[in-house]
């Protein structure tokens, strides 16, 4: 499991300036134009008017930087990021955003020969050629540890486990 601050750090320095923005200017707004024209709220005490201006904003900046997420977490994971942050922006009340987590692609690993990123379930490293993960001696289709014979064409795989 990664830190929450591992996380934080995959959200794009674009996201937090467009959360930042939007929170200074949200929260301004409220206090300035909102409040002093509201019919109740301006006679609330001050601390309490400080308190919702800065309070409700936070929102929209926790969204944002979920967004952000979105994006920074779907390029990483070779996935569309493009259509996922603008789908993580356009359903409303965060239903894109719960979807993603709930189809986002495994993390892509590197190959311990070259270095490339590749899928999780890839068997062979798509630059190099190197075996990630065991294959059939014979077919060359993945085959999981502990198997005597490949599930594909029946040869004997305990050279294949062997060699991993
Ligand atoms: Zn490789
Ligand atoms: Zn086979």
């Amino acid at each position: 499991m990664t830190r929450f601050s591992d996380e934080l750090r995959i959200i794009p320095r674009t996201a937090w300036l467009i959360a930042v923005l939007v929170y200074a200017g949200m929260a301004a707004f409220l206090f300035a134009v909102l409040i002093p024209n509201g019919q109740h709220v301006k006679h609330w005490p001050e601390w309490s008017q400080l308190l919702f201006s800065a309070g409700i904003p936070l929102i929209l900046f926790v969204y944002i930087l979920l967004i952000g997420y979105v994006n920074g977490d779907a390029r990483r994971r070779g996935m569309r990021y493009v259509l996922w942050t603008f789908l993580a922006s356009l359903i409303s009340n965060g239903i894109g955003i719960i979807l993603y987590f709930v189809l986002r692609e495994p993390l892509l690993v590197s190959c311990g020969q070259c270095g490339a990123l590749g899928r999780a379930n890839f068997t062979f490293c798509p630059k190099c050629g190197a075996e990630l993960s065991p294959a059939c001696p014979q077919c060359r289709r993945p085959v999981e540890r502990g198997w005597t014979n490949c599930a594909h064409c029946g040869a004997k795989t305990s050279a294949a486990a062997k060699s991993v």
